[in-house]
């Protein structure tokens, strides 16, 4: 019998929904990207492309076939008003939480987070926000509105609170941001500083945290295809590390990639990156 390539799916990733542990889905929204669209189209290029890699990580020596992930493939979502769209996406979220899954959700753009963040703070009132991004996104409005991708940090905030915000490998931002960052949240420039995470995951112990992961922190020379690339930044070495260290030590409860932007991603390494970083982040979480 010939084997039929699942194309709907993310590679290995073939668990129906109630035998699951980890609920992949995908939010393509890019309505509120300021300088080049195009996110929305991530999640479905990165689970078309996933079939170039390899269910099987030499690194962790674990094969997505031994862990079991349903993928739901992309919401569906209105075009335009972000309110309907986070909505959607929160209710979906809500529903894989309630049934005791971990929800591993792929941008679109950075403001989807907050969707998922709604859900997860109402079962987790004590929930913690570890962000790797080269943006600080803690305007209180850009171009008018609260609800965009460069302010989405800053109303995760108003659901979280102080000091329960932790954003590495910041390079990009206002004075405002940086300043406002220095009163409410921690805030390391730069860089994903693997000793302050291993040191916050002496602290954190068991606390939920919701992780969040914009593309855009690797440096643009390994991952250019992204709607607002910032040179300086992380190597895929480096973002891979702290991805280990902090799916692998922290209680994550929900994670998200965002921000992959496929019409930018001319060689198609882009997709090819994303795919193994995802790979390494679903076999590096901690299940049931
Ligand atoms: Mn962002
Ligand atoms: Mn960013």
């Amino acid at each position: 019998m010939s084997k039929i390539m699942n194309f709907n799916n993310f590679i290995g990733c073939e668990s129906e929904y109630d035998a699951a542990d980890i609920v992949l889905f995908g939010a393509p929204y890019d309505g509120t990207t300021s300088n080049r669209p195009g996110a929305r189209f991530g999640g479905a290029a990165i689970r078309r492309e996933s079939f170039g890699i390899e269910t099987y990580s030499p690194y962790l020596d674990r094969d997505l076939s031994e862990i079991k992930v349903y993928d739901g493939g992309e919401l569906e979502l209105p075009f335009g008003d972000p309110v309907p769209v986070l909505e959607e996406i929160y209710s979906y979220t809500r529903q894989i939480i309630e049934d005791n899954k971990l929800p591993v959700m792929l941008g679109g753009e950075h403001l989807v987070t907050l969707g998922a963040v709604r859900a997860l703070v109402e079962k987790y009132p004590d929930l913690v926000i570890v962000h790797f991004d080269a943006h600080a996104d803690l305007r209180d409005e850009y171009l008018g509105q609260k609800l965009s991708h460069a302010c989405v940090i800053r109303r995760c905030h108003e659901l979280v609170g102080d000091g329960r915000i932790y954003s590495f490998g910041i390079r990009s931002g206002t004075r405002e941001e940086f300043e406002w960052a220095k009163e409410h949240i921690f805030l390391e420039k730069f860089e994903l500083t693997l000793h302050v995470l291993d040191d916050m995951a002496k602290k954190l112990g068991d606390t939920p945290v919701y992780f969040t992961v914009d593309l855009d922190v690797l440096d643009p020379a390994y991952f250019p295809a992204t709607g607002t690339p910032e040179t300086c930044g992380e190597s895929v070495y480096e973002l891979d590390a702290a991805i280990k260290i902090v799916c692998e030590s922290f209680n994550i409860v929900g994670c998200d990639l965002v921000e992959y932007s496929p019409p930018y991603d001319a060689s198609g390494v882009c997709a090819a990156t994303a795919c193994k970083i995802l790979r390494e982040l679903l076999l590096s979480l901690r299940t049931k």
